[in-house]
């Protein structure tokens, strides 16, 4: 069906292959609560395992629940794989080590999410793998680091706190000179950006935020944009030029194509090889989770962003707000990206600085009555948190500053409640707020 519907709306309910449960009919996708599946016959065991036959073999791997989910998640990014994975930060590594061994190197934007600092800086590092940092305010910076050993460029499209719209195309157009493919986090913006057909190679996600929507369920995926060539420059691609020990000597870049007719080698190579040893595999039942969320998230994504430019009209006024922080707010070059790469809205983050720096950031925080305080964003709810105080409390004012956040900086992630009690929250905790000044 997914070739015929270009809507997203759409294609939230009905992409991918599934329409209904070939065993039951069931209209809504089962949960396939099962490890393992029973073989035909010896030869069909066989060719699963050789890949010569595509099918179930373990639940660590592949699972029905699971391959429905991720087919319509490839309709939705535009690509032509997807895998998933138990959480975003698990699609994070799996992105960069289905690319990069000890040794290489892969540019990453400096405009992060704190944990992929983490991971990028310290335990990728103690896996011999290397990050090289690139401020993404001028594309051609990306282009300065690169040399032989650079396998990936790596960024959100969304990041916060500064809310700057990443230079997609600008810097794919880069890696692709170089047969380096871009992998774009796009957590903070689906639906509303298509990484994929700006030239990424790779989506991730992370399926906690706004896919799943609730607040439920932890999940992540990658999706493989098929639009990459792995192996014109088989130097720059050695995991997918070389033959692999750990299966038979398949050379991914090869095999896969000639296999399954499509240039889905990233995926599978993540699948068969990343998700057989490394095990981050994506439970059933919170697949299932994440498909309820998934049905509706354009819908959801709408009001989000609706309910954000309110927000921010109303904020723009406030005497107790310094300054306010949203994509189509940047001037110049910055701003217009949001124009460029964002259809049907503009993300549901919202970044306000309030007047009077930690204390007033923290009054503002324990005055919210509807908001929830915590460490998420993408949650059908409405959500705030004061970095200073909190994620970034380790930090020493300059770095602070550094990173971006300033001591009365809070962050929202603006919900799909009623724009009218969105705003009338924010009101009373910015007049209370207001006290220390
Ligand atoms: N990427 C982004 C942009 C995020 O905000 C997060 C989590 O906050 C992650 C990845 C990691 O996702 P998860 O919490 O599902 O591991």
């Amino acid at each position: 069906m997914t070739k015929e519907i270009k809507n997203p709306e759409t294609i939230a309910l009905h992409g991918g292959e599934y329409r209904s449960d070939p065993a039951t009919t069931a209209v809504a996708v089962p949960i396939y609560r099962t490890t393992s599946y029973q073989f035909k016959d010896t030869d069909t065991a066989a060719n699963l395992f050789a890949l010569k036959e595509f099918g179930n073999i373990y639940t660590r791997i592949m699972n029905p629940t699971n391959d429905a989910l991720e087919k319509r998640l490839a309709a939705i990014e535009e690509g032509l794989a997807c895998v998933t994975v138990g959480s975003g930060q698990a699609a994070s590594t799996f992105s960069i080590t289905n690319v990069c061994q000890s040794g290489d190197n892969f540019i990453s934007s400096t405009d992060l999410y704190g944990g992929t600092v983490n991971l990028f800086t310290h335990t990728l590092k103690k896996l011999g793998i290397e990050v090289r940092y690139a401020d993404p305010v001028n594309p051609k910076n990306f282009e300065k680091l690169i040399d032989d050993k650079t396998r990936a460029i790596y960024a959100e499209t969304l990041p916060n706190p500064y809310l700057r719209v990443f230079p997609i195309e600008e810097v794919s157009d880069i890696g692709r000179k170089y047969n380096i493919p871009l992998i774009m986090d796009n957590t903070a913006s689906p639906i509303i950006c298509k990484p994929i057909e700006q030239g990424a190679a790779v989506v991730v996600h992370s399926l906690t935020k706004y896919i799943g929507g609730h607040g439920t369920v932890i999940g992540g995926c990658l999706v493989d944009g098929g639009n990459f060539d792995w192996t014109t420059n088989p130097k720059r691609q050695p995991l997918f030029n070389e033959p692999d020990a750990s299966y038979g000597g398949a050379v991914w870049g090869k095999v896969v194509p000639e296999l399954t007719g499509a240039n889905v080698a990233f995926a599978v190579r993540a699948r068969v090889v990343l998700l057989r040893d490394l095990g981050s595999a994506l439970a059933p039942d919170n697949a299932f989770g994440i498909i309820q969320g998934l049905e509706t998230v354009a819908l959801r994504m709408k009001q989000h962003c609706s309910n954000a430019e309110k927000a921010v009209e109303f904020l723009q006024k406030h005497k107790n707000v310094e300054r306010v922080i949203y994509p189509t707010l940047h001037k110049g070059e910055i701003g217009d990206r949001a124009k460029k790469y964002f259809k049907g809205g503009n993300g549901g983050l919202v970044g306000i600085e309030v007047k009077g720096g930690v204390e007033a950031g923290k009054k503002f925080i324990e005055a919210l009555k509807m908001f929830y305080h915590v460490a998420n964003i993408g949650d059908a709810r409405s959500l705030a948190i004061h970095p200073a105080t909190t994620t970034h409390s380790q930090l020493t004012e300059k770095e602070l500053l550094a990173a971006g956040v300033t001591l009365g900086y809070v962050r929202l992630s603006i919900g799909i409640e009623h724009p009218d009690d969105i705003i009338a929250d924010l009101k009373q905790a910015l007049d209370v707020a207001g006290s220390v000044n």
